[in-house]
């Protein structure tokens, strides 16, 4: 079985250095990930079990209390494990599947709008949060049930999708599977699916029961997605939403996603805390729903979870002994490992 030995050690690099997210990965027990050599299978697998999800009543069934940095969560539910155009990564934690209603409805629905758009397209989901919420392992977020690592949509060589892994994209959206780090004759070169990955992201932002926060992504990805937009001829309220939403973090998002939703309405009534930055089209709109807004008063957490130091990781690392493409890339990612945000208002 390959392995994809990288991305648990990479992920772990950016986890101390952010309050948003880390990887979900420990460096010292790297989860190996499957890459089938076929197609992806069919975006609607009969045994999609969307139905159940598609009728529970949002914000009564599930509260997300807190923040996302020091919450925790009430009645959540589970990403189904597959459901039309997405999987639940088989080699993730189970545990890690919960959100709240809205979140994994929010979720599901952009896959299956993705998979409806463009023939097989299958979105790769990976940590979310615990069913209680609250501390999570590796990572500094995912307590609220509003958070999630989704993997970008990938081509192989030949432009065809390929089942996603985290692997980490350069400036030109090309990274490697590289397998066994040791090897150098096992390793898949993968290419980002803009038009998937976008047409996935306009579908979240554009959802009314969702409200989208943040989009953690690298700048240069977050520039190619809106490229992408521009040649789909996106409407333009969603592509200046995304162009708000989307941030480089001290963790370089160059191999995922994480997605942040707000409250929702009514779960700020009930202890629902968001994290900053409060964007004026959210603060209008909830004047305009007659609800005043709940901003967490501390952004950290008052309890990290134990994360891997950048030192201990790259240790990590060089016992793999990687061959020198891994060394390579590595070395080249440093150029935009720690890219500063270009003076965009609401990342810090
Ligand atoms: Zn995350």
């Amino acid at each position: 079985m390959r392995t994809t030995r990288l991305l648990g050690l990479l992920w772990t690099l950016g986890c101390s250095a952010t309050t948003h997210d880390a990887g979900p990965t420990a460096a010292t027990t790297p989860v190996p990930i499957a890459l089938p050599p076929s197609p992806p299978p069919a975006a609607s697998a009969p045994d999609a079990p969307s139905d159940p999800l598609a009728t529970l009543p949002p914000s009564t069934h599930s509260t997300s209390i807190g923040s996302s940095t020091n919450g925790r969560l009430e009645g959540a539910v589970p990403l189904p494990a597959r459901g039309p155009g997405f999987v639940y990564n088989e080699r993730r934690s189970q545990e890690a599947r919960f959100g709240t209603v809205e979140t994994i409805r929010a979720i599901a629905r952009a896959a299956e709008v993705v998979s409806r758009a463009i023939p097989d397209s299958l979105l790769v989901v990976n940590d979310i949060g615990l069913e209680q919420g609250g501390r999570i392992a590796h990572h500094g977020s995912h307590r609220a049930g509003r958070d999630a690592d989704i993997l970008f949509y990938l081509l192989d060589d030949a432009g065809r999708p390929m089942r996603s892994v985290g692997a980490p994209l350069d400036q030109e959206g090309v990274g490697f599977d590289f397998g066994d780090l040791a090897r150098g004759d096992d390793d898949v070169r993968v290419h980002f699916d803009a038009r998937r990955t976008w047409r996935f992201v306009q579908a979240l932002l554009d959802d009314p029961e969702a409200e989208v926060q943040r989009i953690f992504v690298v700048e240069h990805l977050r520039a190619r997605l809106l490229a992408e937009a521009e040649r789909q001829k996106a409407p333009a309220a969603i592509v200046a939403r995304f162009a708000d939403v989307t941030c480089q973090p001290g963790y370089p998002h160059d191999d995922h996603l994480h997605v942040r939703w707000f409250c929702s309405v009514e779960d700020l009534a009930r202890g629902c805390e968001d994290l900053p930055p409060l964007y004026p089209w959210r603060a209008a709109a909830l004047a305009d729903a007659g609800v005043a807004p709940v901003l967490a008063q501390r952004t950290r957490s008052e309890d990290p979870a134990p994360v891997t130091t950048e030192a201990e990781a790259r240790r990590n690392v060089a016992r793999q002994k990687p061959h020198p493409d891994v060394l390579a890339f590595l070395a080249r990612r440093r150029a935009w490992e720690k890219a500063p945000h270009p003076g965009r208002p609401y990342c810090r």
